[in-house]
């Protein structure tokens, strides 16, 4: 309760304890930049990979913000901290909650590309932690997630609905995890199964669109940081709602208030919506 107290920490002691796992990645390099702002929670532990080059080195060296005094780690196994933070890979997410799972921490874990049957596995760990999992932290996208739902209600079916999702050419899963739960709330919002109704893009004399299906269509180039369009296409009109990520700042600020309030909260397994008081 120290952020709802209003109390502002001055020191470790009385900070929450982060440990940020994938600490030298794109993601977790800006956790930390956004960790170090801010007055409530602080980094504990950075951590990579066994066989990271940089391991033993000052993390707050690797990512620009010179020494913190804080030594990259090639392992999760020791004691302390209140919250995991993950953006890794589904595997080592899934190493991190058993993890969390153990030594009582909270955890946030931001990795996309998750099986169907690692997601069940991660509500199963969830009855005994608290986690917050969300394919996209932003609070614009979460928002969107709500907005989407809403608007497929109003216009119907006489509209037809594609998404369209652009990221940088280092990504490795595809659609995005964005993308598709994007895909999925609508689905769900019309009455549809997604499994049943999406289509990932289109080649060759595949026929005209049916009313039901959703259409997904994926562009990898450069370095975009991350942008998601719904396209509601009616006769005479065309409505867009689209989202772009300017840097991934947005999402580490997410997480790290994700980090902020899952420590308060009962075990249980959460998302964004929850996060940002977005659920009915
Ligand atoms: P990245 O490749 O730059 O970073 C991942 C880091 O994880 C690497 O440094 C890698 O060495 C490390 N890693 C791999 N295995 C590990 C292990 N076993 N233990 C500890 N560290 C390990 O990738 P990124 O761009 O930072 O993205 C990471 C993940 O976060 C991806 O799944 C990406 O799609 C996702 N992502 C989510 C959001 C969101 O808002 N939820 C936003 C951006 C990216």
């Amino acid at each position: 309760m120290r952020e709802r107290c209003g109390r502002r920490p001055t020191d470790m002691a009385e900070k929450i304890k982060a440990v940020v796992v994938g600490a030298a990645g794109r993601m977790g390099g800006r956790i930390i930049h956004v960790i170090q702002e801010a007055p409530s929670i602080g980094l504990f532990r950075a951590v990579e990979r066994s066989d990271h080059p940089a391991i033993g080195w000052d993390i707050g060296e690797i990512i620009g913000l010179g020494k913190l005094g804080i030594s990259l780690e090639g392992s999760l196994k020791k004691p302390g901290g209140d919250v995991v933070i993950d953006f890794t890979n589904p595997q080592a997410s899934m190493e991190t909650l058993a993890f969390a799972k153990e030594s009582g921490l909270a955890a946030v874990i931001g990795t996309t590309g998750f099986k169907p049957e690692q997601i069940e596995r991660m509500r199963e760990l969830s009855k005994g932690i608290r986690c917050v999992f969300s394919p996209n932290m932003s609070v614009g996208v979460n928002l969107m997630f709500k907005v989407v739902q809403d608007i497929a209600r109003v216009l119907g079916s006489e509209y037809d609905i594609e998404i369209l999702e652009a990221h940088h050419r280092m990504k490795k899963d595809s659609p995005s995890g964005t993308a598709v739960k994007l895909g999925e709330l609508i689905a769900k919002a019309m009455g549809r199964d997604f499994g049943q109704v999406g289509v990932y893009g289109r080649k060759g004399l595949v026929g005209e669109r049916t009313k039901e299906e959703i259409g997904m269509q994926v562009i990898r180039a450069g370095d975009i940081v991350g942008e998601h369009t719904v396209f509601f296409g009616g006769i005479g009109e065309r409505l867009e709602i689209i989202h772009r990520a300017h840097s991934r700042d947005n999402f580490a600020r997410g997480a790290v208030k994700a980090a902020l309030w899952v420590v308060n909260q009962p075990n249980g397994l959460y998302d964004m919506q929850d996060v940002l008081g977005l659920k009915p």
